[in-house]
């Protein structure tokens, strides 16, 4: 069966761009049963943009976990971990640095977003992050990659890496991976700023809805999202200089699993207040019931080191033999 891997931060809370972006779409993958499917908290990826208190991290990395298991991911039907307890990911990711070119990581536009004006003072794992991010993909051998557009790039650089590893060693090992990037919402935009994505790392939290937000703060940050004043168009052409209301809009028909198309029949000519309440109601029907059952399971951290713990153990099953034989390609002596 072909293999499916995942990844999310727990650089801060879950937002409505990683659930319909990424997680509503792992939830789909593991209930077709057509793949194997590995999600994964990426806690090593969580550190390289800045250092946070050590209890702030191990607390949002239990939340991301409680995150996967609300909206759907069966901890039994997928293997459910965090990176560092799986060693293989960091040691496949050192040979992996000797493969990716400085050229290849120094254009990747996360890295400039994220560096900044002052390159000089990021860190060294935030530069390799692309390397990393190939090994928890291909350390699994894994063929498809569910993520948002703001991936695709680092998606590409992880061909470009298992291909230059095959190619060099004239062996055929690693996969060359697909990314899936589906449906309406594979961008959702930053609700103050229709030019940015929405990120759970972002300062200002009115710029995004949380998973975690209650009815009344999804609700208000709805009502305040930057928007013009026009009502809604009948075609979605009339929405491509209006960079806030089309994100609304392919929020509204990702949470509601219909085409932007069918919310501008429900909604074109309305006001545009009007479609916000629709919206805001939407999305805490969505999203209420997952908030509680996050509440619910963070009420039990040792349930979830638990369930970390054994997806740990499956998936190292997976991940030695492969180390393994990347090393006695590589000619790293073992006795
Ligand atoms: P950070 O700001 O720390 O980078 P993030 O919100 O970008 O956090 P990540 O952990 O980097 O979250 O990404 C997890 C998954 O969510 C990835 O598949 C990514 O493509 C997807 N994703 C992140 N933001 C969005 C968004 N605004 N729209 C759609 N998908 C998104
Ligand atoms: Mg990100």
């Amino acid at each position: 069966t072909p293999r499916v891997f995942s990844g999310i931060q727990p650089s801060g809370g879950l937002t409505l761009g990683n659930y319909l972006g990424a997680m509503k779409r792992f939830v789909t993958m593991q209930d077709a049963g057509t793949h194997e499917t590995i999600y994964c908290m990426v806690d090593l990826h969580a550190i390289t943009a800045r250092l946070v208190p050590a209890d702030e991290l191990i607390h949002n990395t239990r939340e991301l976990c409680a995150g996967f298991i609300a909206v759907g991911i069966d901890p039994e039907k997928s293997v459910l971990i965090n990176q560092s307890q799986v060693p293989e990911h960091a040691q496949l990711a050192w040979i992996f640095n000797c493969v990716a070119r400085m050229g290849w990581m120094g254009r990747m536009t996360q890295w400039k977003d994220k560096a900044g004006k002052n390159a000089e003072a990021a860190s060294l794992g935030l530069f390799a992050y692309p390397a990393l991010m190939a090994a928890d993909i291909l350390v699994y051998h894994a063929t498809h990659v569910p993520v948002g557009e703001d991936q695709k790039q680092h998606l590409e650089l992880t061909r470009d890496i298992a291909a230059k590893f095959n190619h060099d060693y004239g062996v055929d090992f690693f996969p060359i991976t697909e990314p899936v990037i589906e449906g309406a919402a594979t961008r959702v935009m930053n609700l103050q700023d229709g030019t940015k994505k929405m990120s759970k790392s972002d300062p200002s939290d009115k710029t995004r809805i949380n998973l975690t937000d209650s009815a009344d703060e999804i609700a208000k940050k709805i009502r305040k999202a930057k928007t013009d004043p026009d009502p809604l168009p009948e075609a979605l052409e009339g929405l491509e200089t209006r960079p806030e209301a089309r994100n609304l809009v392919n929020i509204y028909a990702a949470l509601a699993d219909i085409d932007p198309q069918a919310v501008l029949d429900q909604h074109a000519g309305g006001l545009f207040g009007q479609f916000k309440m629709a919206l805001a109601d939407l999305a805490v029907d969505k999203l209420a019931p997952i908030s509680t059952e996050m509440t619910r399971l963070m009420a039990d951290p040792a349930e979830i080191d638990r369930i970390l713990g054994r997806g740990a153990e499956r998936a190292r099953e997976i991940t030695v033999p492969i180390l393994d034989r990347t090393y006695d390609i590589v000619g790293m002596l073992r006795s």
